[in-house]
């Protein structure tokens, strides 16, 4: 018996599954070159000028931004009406291409386990 258990289940399959299930998952992640980083969010904003109703609570927008880290801060790109459907897809694919290089890398380790990567 193995003496690891994985909670994938990836102990329980032959090498020859797993090869399988890498094959599948490496095609079934988007092209790397359609990701990006970060998340969507809709955020009201306050544009400072004296006198204008967002001084008053009446905050502009909602508008769209990408949030992502970088480090340890959290950095925010603003994202035209226009291209929202766009990067809302190429964050997306990152959430796969990322998913993707999860269960590659676990297959991977469980293969190294048997003596075997390739
Ligand atoms: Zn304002």
């Amino acid at each position: 018996m193995s003496t690891h258990k994985a909670a994938d289940g990836l102990s329980e399959l032959s090498v020859r599954q797993l090869r399988d299930r890498r094959r599948r998952a490496a095609r079934r992640a988007p092209g790397l070159e359609t990701v990006v980083a970060g998340s969507l969010q809709s955020q009201r904003r306050r544009c400072g000028k004296e006198g204008c109703r967002c001084a008053r609570g009446e905050l502009h927008g909602p508008y769209l931004y990408l949030s992502l880290r970088v480090g340890r801060r959290t950095q925010m790109v603003y994202v035209p009406a226009e291209l929202a459907d766009e990067v809302g897809q190429a964050v997306a694919a990152n959430s796969e291409v990322q998913a993707a290089l999860a269960e590659i890398s676990a297959i991977n380790l469980e293969l190294l386990r048997r003596g075997k990567l390739g």
